[in-house]
């Protein structure tokens, strides 16, 4: 492999969003690798670095280059996701870098419990910290990702002591984190961190089925049903009135 080991990273794919990946129009880049095993997790093809291509940082960016200009007009920028991003934090560091230097707004979408990984230098060059908090009850946060809560607890307040700009994310599963009690927990939490921007509530869908029957793995939750209406609102409701800022 020519050049450095740190200028390639595991990368499955790279995508254009609006509206869903930060603010505006977003050069997307999953990478590929994750600690986690969320039951709802939408893309186990992500899980492992193999589920990716190695790949130069300087190819990513070149992609980036065809769109910076649009990005920017957009009011846009990119978002690293995956996968976790903080499994290749010096890649993903220099990749934010990168970008930053190409005057684009950055974001890191990420689970959190890997962020002893990230330099503060690494969170200076992010943007905005898409906070995946998948529940607060240490019981629910290792029944649906199979790891420990702390860490991405940890994480959050230092991102708080750091003054970083957080957009924290919480997916309402009916059986599985939709107990008020886990959700109080988070909306508490979250209310409790001056850094926090907004908070989203995204319903569990079940698109990632297809995918899990392609790569001949059992689906982790054949009977869990998406949530309605009224239970968004009501878990939207809850994070309001905490006064917080909740789509
Ligand atoms: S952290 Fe994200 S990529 Fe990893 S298992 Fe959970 S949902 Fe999937």
């Amino acid at each position: 492999m020519p050049g450095h080991r740190d200028d390639y990273g595991w990368v499955h794919s790279w995508d254009l969003s609006l509206g869903v990946d930060g603010p505006g129009a977003r050069f997307v880049l999953f990478t590929a690798g994750c600690p986690l095993r969320c039951l709802y997790c939408e893309n186990p093809d992500t899980w492992t670095p193999r589920g990716g291509r190695l790949t130069a940082l300087a190819d990513v960016l070149k992609q980036v280059g065809h769109y910076r200009s649009a990005l920017r007009t957009a009011g846009g920028g990119v978002t690293v996701t995956g996968g976790e991003p903080l499994d290749q934090p010096v890649f993903v560091a220099r990749f934010l870098r990168a970008c930053r230097e190409l005057d684009l707004h950055t974001a890191l979408d990420t689970s959190g419990y890997l962020g002893h990984r990230a330099s503060d230098e690494m969170l200076a060059d992010t943007g905005l910290v898409l906070l995946d908090l998948k529940s607060f009850d240490p019981a629910t946060y290792r029944r649906v990702t199979g790891r420990e809560v702390g860490p991405t607890l940890r994480f959050a307040e230092r991102l708080a002591e750091l003054g970083r700009p957080v957009r924290i994310r919480f997916v309402l599963v009916p059986g599985l984190t939709d107990d008020p009690a886990n959700v109080e927990g988070v909306a508490r939490f979250a209310a409790g961190l001056p850094n926090v921007e907004q908070v989203d509530v995204l319903a569990y869908h079940r698109l990632g089925v297809a995918k899990y029957a392609a790569l001949n793995l059992p689906y982790p939750l054949p009977d869990t049903p998406e949530p309605g209406e009224a239970d968004l609102r009501r878990a939207r409701e809850r994070f309001a009135g905490h006064g917080l800022n909740v789509t």
